[in-house]
Parts: structure tokens; C-alpha cells; sequence
């Protein structure tokens, strides 16, 4: 990977993250959720909803970027995740995408400090050691085709046991 980024796992509470963007683990509808999403609605306030009403949805796999109104962050980029429906589904690929679009949305957009969420791991029920090993290499990927293209990426855990998880995940693509 590129040696001009730094790329860490933290635990703590996204919406706190004074990031020039942070990533929503969406529905396709856009309107708000539960978990990641719903904490991400509330801290930016109403103003978040009514600016996604106006995108017309995001299908899975794909990326949207709103600004993020009272949230620390500058911007949201709104992904959709795929529900875990046994691995057959090509949901690691759709997993990966969420990954890729987002940098690719950040990097038109030149955001350079992105915090991600554990994508697809709460709600949507993908295995947490499976999306860490998907989510950290989908961002070594883009990281070595865009090499200066961020300054900081996060992937940011609400718990300590899903945290370990990921810097592992992020260990061995950085050692591979
Ligand atoms: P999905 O529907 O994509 O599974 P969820 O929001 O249910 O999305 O969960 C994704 C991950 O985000 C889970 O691991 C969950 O523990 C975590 N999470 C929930 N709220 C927050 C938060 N405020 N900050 C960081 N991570 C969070």
C-alpha cells in the first residue's frame, strides 16, 4: 500500500468523527435506519433527510455524497451494503464495491480524511471476520491505484471486539 496514508482501526462512535467525510452504511432507500444510519440521521439533523430525498435512492453496492450538516464531518457518503444471505450471493463483491465507490466518490470530490463504518455487519448480518478481510482489501486495492490520494482512513468500531477484528484484517493485506 501507499506509504503516504495512514490507514487506522479506532473504537468510538462515528458520528463523532471530525473527518472530511464519514460513510453511512445506508439502505437503499436512503431515508434513514437503524443502527450506523440512524445515529448518523440524528446527529446531523433534519436537514440530512430532506437532502436524500432528493438522490432518488442507491442501490447496493453503490455510493451517494451528501453534505453533513450538524455531523463534525464535512460530508456523508451514503453506501448500501448487501444483507448477508449465506456468502452466495456475491456479497463479497457487492461488499467490496461499497468500499470502492465510497473512496472513488471521496477522491472526485477531494475529500482526503474518510471514516468508515463496519459495513453490512450489524443489521444486514455479514460475518464480522469475512467483511473486515473484504473491507480491508477493497481499500489496499484502491490505495495502491491511487497512491496520495487520501491523507487518512478509518475504519471506526463501536466495540473493542469488532475493532480487533479489522486491525487484524488491515494487518495482513498491509504484511501481504
Ligand atoms: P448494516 O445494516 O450495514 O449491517 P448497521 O448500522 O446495522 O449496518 O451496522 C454496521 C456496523 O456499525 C455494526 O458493526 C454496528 O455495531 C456499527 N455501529 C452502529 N452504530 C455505530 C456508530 N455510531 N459508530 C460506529 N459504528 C456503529
Amino acid at each position: 500500500m501507499s506509504a503516504d496514508v495512514r490507514w487506522d482501526v479506532v473504537t468510538g462512535d462515528l458520528t463523532r468523527c471530525a473527518t472530511d467525510a464519514i460513510v453511512n452504511a445506508a439502505n437503499s432507500s436512503l431515508l434513514g435506519g437503524g443502527g450506523v444510519d440512524g445515529a448518523i440521521h440524528r446527529a446531523a439533523g433534519p436537514r440530512l433527510l430532506a437532502e436524500c430525498r432528493t438522490l432518488g435512492g442507491c442501490p447496493t453496492g453503490e455510493a451517494r455524497i451528501t453534505a453533513g450538516y450538524q455531523l463534525a464531518a464535512r460530508h456523508v457518503i451514503h453506501t448500501v451494503g448487501p444483507v448477508w444471505q449465506g456468502g452466495g450471493n456475491g456479497e463479497a463483491r457487492l461488499l467490496a464495491s461499497c468500499y470502492t465507490a465510497s473512496l472513488t466518490l471521496a477522491l472526485d470530490h477531494g475529500l482526503r480524511t474518510i471514516a468508515f463504518p463496519a459495513i453490512s455487519t450489524g443489521i444486514y448480518g455479514y460475518p464480522k471476520q469475512a467483511a473486515a478481510a473484504v473491507a480491508a482489501d477493497a481499500v489496499n486495492q484502491l490505495l495502491l491505484e491511487e497512491p496520495g490520494g487520501f491523507d487518512d482512513i478509518f475504519f471506526v468500531c463501536f466495540d473493542e471486539a469488532s475493532a480487533a477484528i479489522y486491525a487484524d484484517a488491515v494487518q495482513a493485506v498491509r504484511s501481504s
